[in-house]
């Protein structure tokens, strides 16, 4: 089979992991409540404990495409010292994940073996919950 160029229409949304532990918490919260205010986001719960094919505590951000120009800079400039893995979400989560992604801050253990590398469809970005999905923002 020969090698093909992929689309980047393939990409459904993107989510950014933001990585903490008990010393960077508040580091961590004041990323989110600067997304939170900025960005109209999905933004995911606190997990305290490693889940899926993350190996430490991390909230999630799901984002739209369009919105990669201005959130990634942000978190690029504001990540705290703070490890984000922000990464595509097309139909191999597996590939998304450990091999299509990029790292802000220092890159982390994952644990791809987990994850599927066929889905049906990627994932989409969700219903958006910061504050910022409800009021017109013009700064970043
Ligand atoms: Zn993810």
């Amino acid at each position: 089979m020969p090698d093909s160029l992929r689309r980047i229409a393939e990409i459904g949304s993107y989510h950014a992991h933001v990585y903490f532990d008990s010393a960077t918490r508040p580091s961590a919260e004041r990323v989110r409540e600067g997304v939170d205010a900025r960005f109209p986001v999905r933004l995911g719960r606190w997990h305290e404990q490693a889940v899926g094919p993350h190996a430490g505590p991390m909230f999630q951000i799901a984002f739209d495409t369009g919105l990669f120009a201005t959130l990634v800079p942000w978190l690029m400039l504001n990540h705290q010292g703070l490890s984000i893995l922000v990464h595509p979400n097309t139909r191999n989560p597996r590939r998304d994940h450990i091999t299509d992604g990029l790292w802000i801050g220092v890159p982390q253990a994952l644990h791809g073996d987990i994850l599927p590398t066929d889905a049906a469809a990627p994932d989409e970005a969700g219903e958006r919950n910061s504050r910022a999905a409800t009021m017109v923002y013009d700064i970043v």
